[in-house]
């Protein structure tokens, strides 16, 4: 295939034999991509290759305890939707948020009068021993940032609304520097100042212009606990945004961590699957270190969807993966109940594949790589498989699960949780 690369030379590429690439480490594969002259020519030879695997290589950011970007695990976070001055309700929809495994969360500070409700559902979150990292969410006024600093583990400000006051900025990354404290600069492509929008509308190129002043400040302050975001509410300009910006951020030595998200998604499939095409696309492409699904729901909603994209992307696993076939008539067993049954049992595991099939039609080859699969062996019956090795036949519909689940246990060694980088 023929790509383009940044000095507009077409270059022809084939795909690279997986046992040529097979051969070299993450560890190799990183610098050397960084190293590479042309970038983009490299990535999408990685992206041929490796479209699971690949990750663009940003700075490790620490938020409290928490560490994101470089090779740590793409971290989940929400925002709670409660008032944050009722601090009973914020701590209850931040401990829901924290038993849904959620890693980060975002608290709108909308005035000085809400840094103190911040502070103390901090403090109580503390005093029940949940470090979970609290982030600030602060929009126009510098002064509630800087108030916001001996409180938060992050702050949150948009370029596009923090009145040009580049030294308010500066004096916010001086005291995030000396009190440890990382800082988001969170660009969103509906809310731009008016002098960019006035330069460049609405285009990537006045986000990309709109970070500039504010990454020099970090710079020139050699600051390094930042995190960078470019959302947007349509989906395909978020995804052609990053694409041309980040590569351009890169080559300049910004190559800070990227929390993703789709704005204002809306709910319900339409929310989910506005999400998961605008997250995952950036996933597949190795672009982002944290992720939030912003749906109009719960916000615990959010982060089993979160947990989903990121597994579907390959990035993490915490629960089985399914293969299952939409079953049709050549089916003779109640398969969708059976696939019910076999989720409940095993929705704890993680690390496996499973695959449920109708029947051997295209049941066999379809689950090559299934470490176990149930596949339709006629009426009301079905066949139990290990490595695709069929070790069970006719076993009946109503035992299907618990046979299935008496296969696993006998083979432990499947059962901790995988992580990709
Ligand atoms: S695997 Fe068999 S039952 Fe399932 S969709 Fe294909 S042909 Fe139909």
């Amino acid at each position: 295939m023929a790509l383009t690369s940044l000095d507009n030379e077409v270059v022809e590429v084939s795909v690279i034999p997986c046992k040529v690439l097979m051969k070299f480490s993450m560890d190799f594969i990183y610098p050397a991509h960084t190293a590479a002259r042309n970038f983009t020519l490299f990535r999408e030879v990685l992206l041929i290759n490796f479209p699971l695997m690949f990750r663009r290589q940003s700075r490790v950011v620490s938020i409290a305890n928490l560490l994101i970007g470089g090779p740590h695990p793409i971290r989940v976070q929400s925002m709670t939707h409660t008032p944050t001055q009722d601090i009973k309700a914020t701590v209850d929809q931040i401990y829901q948020l924290y038993e849904a495994q959620c890693e980060i969360i975002r608290i709108a500070v909308p005035n000085l009068s809400t840094v103190d409700a911040f502070r103390q559902i901090k403090m109580q979150l503390r005093n029940d021993q949940i470090a979970i990292p609290l982030v600030a969410d602060v929009h126009f006024s510098p002064s509630v940032a800087i108030a916001c600093i001996p409180h938060a583990d992050k702050i949150r400000i948009n370029p596009g609304n923090f009145n040009d006051n580049f030294s308010a900025f500066q004096q916010l990354v001086q005291l995030a520097k000396k009190e440890g404290k990382a800082l988001r600069i969170g660009v969103n492509q509906g809310s731009l100042s008016k002098s960019i929008l006035k330069q460049y509308g609405h285009a990537a190129e006045g986000m990309y212009q709109s970070v500039q002043p504010f990454l020099e400040i970090v710079q020139s302050e050699n600051f390094e606990n930042i995190v960078l975001s470019f959302k947007s509410n349509d989906v395909s300009k978020m995804i052609e945004n990053h694409r041309t910006i980040v590569p351009r951020l890169d080559q300049q030595g910004f190559n800070f961590p990227l929390h993703i998200g789709v704005t204002e998604a809306g709910n319900d499939n339409y929310g989910r699957i506005k999400g998961a095409i605008g997250i995952g696309s950036l996933l597949i492409d190795g672009i982002g270190d944290t992720i939030r699904v912003s749906l109009t729901e719960d916000p615990v909603q959010e982060v089993a969807v979160a947990y989903d994209i990121l597994q579907t992307c390959g990035k993490r696993f915490v629960h089985p993966e399914y293969i299952a076939c939409p079953s049709c008539g050549r089916t003779q067993y109640s398969m969708r109940q059976v696939f019910d049954e076999i989720k409940a049992k095993t929705s704890h595991l993680s690390g496996i594949k499973i695959a449920i099939m109708g029947c051997v039609v295209n049941g066999i080859g379809e689950m090559e790589d299934a470490d176990y699969g149930c596949v339709g062996a006629g009426p009301g019956k079905v066949n139990l498989y290990y490595k695709n090795h069929c070790v069970k036949t006719n076993i009946s519909e109503q035992n299907a699960a618990e046979e299935l689940i008496k296969m696993i246990e006998t083979h432990e060694t499947f059962l901790p949780s995988i992580e990709y980088p």
